[in-house]
């Protein structure tokens, strides 16, 4: 096994090619994949090749539990977008046929936001099964995304960075052989450019924008409520002693407090307003086109929906939390015009207040 790749590549893929060697590499043929490779089945899918279309006949509970689909029977162009997203589809079929031709092993990890508000690192290894059956192994990366820790000075760092951007054809021993290249879906990169500005301008752990990329989108959204005269409303949030959950529960369950946090801000939330990730337990939302009495409606609906959450850290545990919300607010027809970073210190200002008169309440700023 290639040394590189073995400290780059999923621990339970590393396992599907070492068993895929052991089958194929003899035979040339696997006649019973799911008997073979038994162990990964609920990360498997199976997929017959009829020239450019492809069928999947297995697809595993793992995808099924995760995208709430079976695709078992289909054909690839109806693979629904929350699965993968249209722009990607293109890449997985180009990774299916070079497989399929070459009879090698394709190896890719991918980074994307999904349908859930959750940015995720997939890794996925097409295996060709003979008679133009295909094994597909896929799982989830934990932790992050794969380009956040890369190191770029070490070789694997410098393989992370290619795995992470394009397919790589390995040989039966598991060594690289090449990257494989399409015109079609490289001839211009935005494939890429995509992936890149989902790392760039998101929250790995909550899909929220990150503080970069909430200055950005409200910035937009402020200029243009001022030049059409309409009022604009900031709420800084910080989740009430949220150090404590991280000490009852672990910083695991922290982790998905925060998820589960931001899901539900979402849900309070409406299509246009623009929820940022500040850093730690600390959130912003822009509030356009929305005066003070509003963002109040919005911030109370929000504190007490967050009130009324409850997880599950452990069976038959309990976690449940509050959150303290300043606001700030531009004016129409004022005469100062705020910047964003002016209307968050504000927002700032109003939340501490909350935080001093008890936590879990609304302050606006005065
Ligand atoms: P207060 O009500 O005054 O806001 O109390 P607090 O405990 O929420 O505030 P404090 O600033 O003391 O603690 C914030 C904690 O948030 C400390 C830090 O370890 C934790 N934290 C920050 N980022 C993350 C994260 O990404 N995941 C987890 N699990 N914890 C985080
Ligand atoms: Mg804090
Ligand atoms: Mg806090």
């Amino acid at each position: 096994m290639g040394n590189l790749v073995s400290g780059v590549m999923h621990r339970r893929l590393l396992q599907l090619l070492a068993e895929w060697r052991d089958a194929f590499v003899s035979s040339g043929g696997i006649a019973d994949p799911l008997t073979v490779f038994s162990a990964c089945a609920d990360h498997l899918l199976l997929v017959e090749m009829d020239g450019a279309c492809c069928r999947y006949v297995h697809y595993g509970k793992a995808f099924a539990d995760h995208f709430g689909t079976d695709l078992t029977g289909q054909t690839i162009d109806l693979v629904p977008p929350e699965i993968l997203p249209a722009d990607r589809r293109e890449m997985l079929e180009f990774e299916y046929a070079v497989a399929n031709r070459t009879q090698r092993p394709l190896w890719r990890s991918y980074t994307a936001l999904f349908d859930n508000g959750r940015i995720e690192t997939w890794q996925r290894l097409v295996l060709p099964a003979g008679g133009g059956r295909l094994v597909v192994g896929a799982f989830p990366m934990e932790g992050q995304p794969m380009a956040a820790d890369q190191d770029t000075e070490t070789a694997t760092g410098l393989l992370r960075l290619v795995a992470e951007r394009l397919p790589v054809v390995l040989d039966s021993e598991g060594r690289i052989l090449d990257v494989a290249l399409s015109l079609k879906a490289f001839g211009d990169t935005r494939q890429h450019i995509a992936e890149l500005e989902v790392l760039a301008s998101r929250d790995a752990l909550t899909g929220a924008a990150n503080l970069r990329h909430f200055h950005h989108l409200a910035g937009l959204e402020l200029e243009h409520g001022c030049r059409m005269g309409r009022a604009f409303s900031i709420l800084a949030l910080d989740i009430d002693h949220f150090k404590s959950i991280n000490d009852s529960w672990g910083h695991a369950a922290g982790d998905e407090a925060l998820r589960a946090f931001v899901a539900t801000c979402r849900t309070a939330l409406r299509e246009l307003d623009i929820l940022g990730r500040c850093g730690g337990e600390e959130f912003a939302v822009a509030l356009p086109n929305t005066g003070e009495e509003a963002a109040r409606t919005i911030a109370e609906r929000l504190r007490r929906q967050v009130e009324e959450m409850a997880l599950h850290p452990a069976p038959g545990a309990t976690l449940r939390f509050t959150v303290s919300i300043g606001i700030a607010t531009q004016r129409p027809g004022s005469p100062t015009h705020l910047s964003i970073a002016e209307l968050l210190a504000r927002a700032d200002n109003a939340l501490y207040r909350s935080k001093a008169e008890g936590r879990n309440r609304v302050s606006t700023f005065a």
